[in-house]
């Protein structure tokens, strides 16, 4: 990084080069740009400081929420016999956007992965089974990438369920494997929510 930076902006292209896809050139250019936008480096300043604050999980689903509970759980007009498992936030936005599914969803927000130090307790499975206790659950849909640690994930889901009478079907069609959700177009992925593959009967 050049020297001739005050250290300001040098630290704020280091951080910003700490994000996901970021490298010190686009990072430089984001600083050059919030330079001649004082009130962007507001509003941009406010919010991510309350970021970590403000969002929390939803404690039925797990998705992100600023209540308590987030608005698809509040929704009763939902179908409550339907579950879709998904891997995070985005893709359930995904699914959400596709328009064809209107039941409820239950977020991992990891996928089982031992060399990254991701194990079945991450997944708050104990979490889903309370919701499948209480709720009138018939379908648990399980949607998640056809990627290794998706299919490993969908194999423990399926185990740790085998007792509850519950039925489990997976969306498989037209995803191609090792495809992540979110880079599904959104007819795939609307297919691929009509033609599930049935996993386990009641
Ligand atoms: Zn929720």
């Amino acid at each position: 990084m050049s020297k001739s930076y005050p250290p300001i902006l040098k630290k704020l292209i280091e951080s910003f080069s700490l994000l996901p896809g970021i490298g010190e050139k686009s990072a430089t250019r984001f600083c050059m740009f919030l330079l001649s936008k004082p009130e962007l480096c507001e509003v941009l300043g406010d919010l991510i400081k309350e970021l970590p604050y403000k969002i929390k999980l939803c404690k039925f689903c797990r998705n992100f929420s600023e209540k308590e509970i987030c608005f698809i759980c509040n929704d009763e007009s939902r179908d409550s016999s339907l579950l879709c498992i998904v891997e995070n936030p985005v893709n359930l936005s995904y699914i959400e956007e596709t328009g064809v599914y209107q039941g409820y969803y239950f977020v991992l927000h990891y996928l089982l992965s031992p060399k990254d130090g991701i194990g079945p307790k991450d997944l708050g499975l104990d979490h889903l089974i309370f919701l499948i206790k209480t709720r009138k659950i018939k379908e648990i849909i399980i949607a998640l990438s056809p990627t290794l640690s998706g299919e490993t994930t969908t194999a423990y889901i399926l185990e740790v369920l085998k007792p509850h009478p519950v039925r489990i079907t997976k969306i498989a069609c037209g995803i191609p494997l090792g495809m992540e959700i979110q880079f599904v177009d959104p007819l795939t992925l609307k297919r691929a929510l009509f033609g599930r593959e049935i996993l386990k009967e009641k």
